[in-house]
């Protein structure tokens, strides 16, 4: 699920983005995702099971960090590369590399 290249995640470029939390367990959700509202599609999401995959962008310990914090899809002409970022922190999220599949 969610945007596993660049052309998937710059379709949401401009969009506003929600971090939702899924799970009775508030300190340790189950699920966590960053969702577009524009477009009601998950941008990416990660499991509290640590068994994910490797090929998975979104980890887990990194997106809690960011609750609640502002989340922006930007692109980067100068490095052709499209990303979401957090306002708060200052901090890439999930980046993609133009021609990245
Ligand atoms: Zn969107
Ligand atoms: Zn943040």
């Amino acid at each position: 699920m969610g945007a596993h290249g660049y052309a998937e995640l710059a379709r949401h470029v401009g969009h506003p983005l929600e971090f939702a939390v899924y799970g009775t367990d508030d300190a340790a959700p189950e699920n966590l995702a960053i969702e577009c509202l524009h477009c009601s599609e998950v941008v990416c999401d990660a499991d509290r099971d640590p068994h994910q995959t490797d090929s998975q962008r979104c980890r887990y310990e990194q997106l809690l960090r960011h609750r609640g914090h502002r989340l922006e899809c930007v692109s980067r002409p100068m490095t052709g590369t499209v990303a979401v970022i957090c306002r708060a922190c200052g901090r890439d999220l999930l980046a993609f590399d133009e021609g990245e599949r």
